[in-house]
């Protein structure tokens, strides 16, 4: 049931959100997200709303407000206020200016994830202000730090006042948007599983000397030749649910073509239909949906040059499937380096997966149907991180579902992080009225 659209002057309302949003400086480290959950909380004050702001450090601010409603499960709007640094000689605008120019609003979180945010906010206010009978508690979570692993954001929200906001169904970042498919095709994910990660140590040891003599056992040589390894062999592959899912609505999405991700459906025939994905980085991401991944990033060892070292370590970012567990990860990692090795675990977090049979993904694929004209709806495998993970902990079934929608040559994998990133002025306003229908229907029907 179709509810009454938003108003222009709402979502004019709601860019301003959006680029007062950008303004606020939340780069992480140090975040410092406190100023701009203030200017939120004085939002929804000035709407009559209380909300509850949650310090887990100094100036590490995370924000809850409830609107009440009738007993259905509640859904959680939500999204992480920091951003990652900017290099600001590589951008063409102040990144923290929310300029726009050719129809593109500029800024450090522009796609990751203030527009969410922002919509989020005004869909909360517009449901507050019309007063419309609500089926069931919606709650508006704004949390800092996620991109920093979440200790001071979403993690420490979940371990220590999950019972703010309990809640059935939510929904965060990284899903809602299109992409280009070959054959002048497009389609739309929607973010229902993302990989675990575990970063660890990984530790050779070997006889320490003199420089002069060449050891017969080092430690340099062993980690080396483990690194080695690790950068040739593939982890095994392995075509976990989430991924066939996500498979399956490709093939169905790219029509003639649909037989490229059928053939990725099995080992024998993975690595040739890779080589048939025009973008190398998509059949890169695409891969790391059936595969876990074991990435060497620091390597340490020895002080000085005529020292043999008896120790050296690699730091690894490692990335697991859903339905796998992080020993059943490192078993992997084992089985490829061989024996001899320390491994340390230095932080990790678990996989998350979405039921695909939800009153509420049935909700989205109704209002994209309406509002895409019928274009394919795919259920997809984030390779990185969100904070799905945190709050499908606490039994929350999170959708990635921040609708925007992005001109057909745009490269999405790009922007998030990326210099100058930005967003479509046109894709937001879509976007924050895809977000309405979708919350105010689910809420009110
Ligand atoms: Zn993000």
């Amino acid at each position: 049931m179709e509810v009454t659209p938003l108003s222009p002057d709402v979502v004019q309302g709601s860019v301003e959100t959006f680029r007062t949003l950008l303004r606020f400086n939340t780069v992480n480290p140090p975040g410092n997200e406190r100023p701009l959950i203030d200017w939120v909380a004085d939002q929804l004050t000035a709407a009559g709303i209380e909300s509850t702001i949650l310090e887990s450090a100094p100036g590490r601010a995370n924000l809850v407000a409830r609107l009440k409603g009738g007993s259905e499960p509640a859904i959680v709007l939500t999204g992480h206020v920091d951003v990652v640094a900017v290099e600001p000689e590589h951008w063409s605008v102040d990144p923290f200016a929310a300029e726009e120019k050719d129809g593109w609003i500029y800024g450090r979180g522009a796609v990751d994830m203030k527009h969410h945010v922002a919509m989020c906010i005004t869909v909360f206010l517009e449901l507050a202000r019309r007063r419309n009978a609500l089926n069931r508690d919606v709650i508006l979570l704004l949390v800092a730090d996620e991109e920093a692993g979440s200790r001071y954001g979403m993690r420490w929200m979940v371990e220590n006042h999950a019972d703010l906001f309990e809640a059935g169904y939510g929904l965060n970042e990284f899903g809602g948007f299109n992409i280009p498919l070959p054959g002048n095709r497009r389609a739309w994910l929607v973010q229902t599983a993302e990989r675990g990660f575990c970063w660890f140590r990984l530790r050779a040891h070997g006889q320490p000397g003199h420089g002069s003599l060449p050891p017969a056992d080092s430690a340099v040589e062993k980690l080396t030749a483990a690194i080695q390894r690790l950068c040739h062999a593939d982890l095994p592959y392995h075509l976990t649910p989430a991924a066939q899912a996500y498979l399956d609505g490709l093939a169905r999405a790219m029509g003639p073509l649909g037989f490229v991700p059928k053939l990725l459906k099995n080992r024998w025939t993975e690595g040739f239909a890779l080589r048939l994905f025009p973008d190398p980085e998509q059949a890169n991401a695409v891969r790391a949906s059936l595969h876990n991944t074991a990435v060497p990033t620091v390597i340490r060892s020895g002080e000085k040059t005529n020292v043999v070292p008896g120790t050296a370590e690699v730091e690894i970012d490692g990335r697991y499937l859903p339905g796998f567990t992080e020993e059943q990860f490192l078993d992997e990692v084992r089985q490829v380096v061989g024996d001899g090795f320390d491994i340390d675990v230095i932080e990790s977090g678990p996989p998350a997966e979405t039921t695909l049979h939800t009153p509420l993904l049935d909700q989205i694929h109704e209002v994209m149907n309406e509002r895409t004209g019928g274009e394919p709806v795919v259920p997809w495998m984030l390779i990185g991180f969100s904070d799905t993970k945190w709050l499908q902990t606490v039994g929350i079934q999170t959708y990635g579902f921040s609708p925007i929608r992005f001109p057909d040559d745009t490269r999405f994998t790009r922007l998030p992080h990326g210099h100058d990133e930005r967003a479509p002025r046109d894709g937001y306003e879509w976007g924050v009225e895809t977000l309405w229908q979708t919350v105010a229907r689910f809420c009110t029907r």
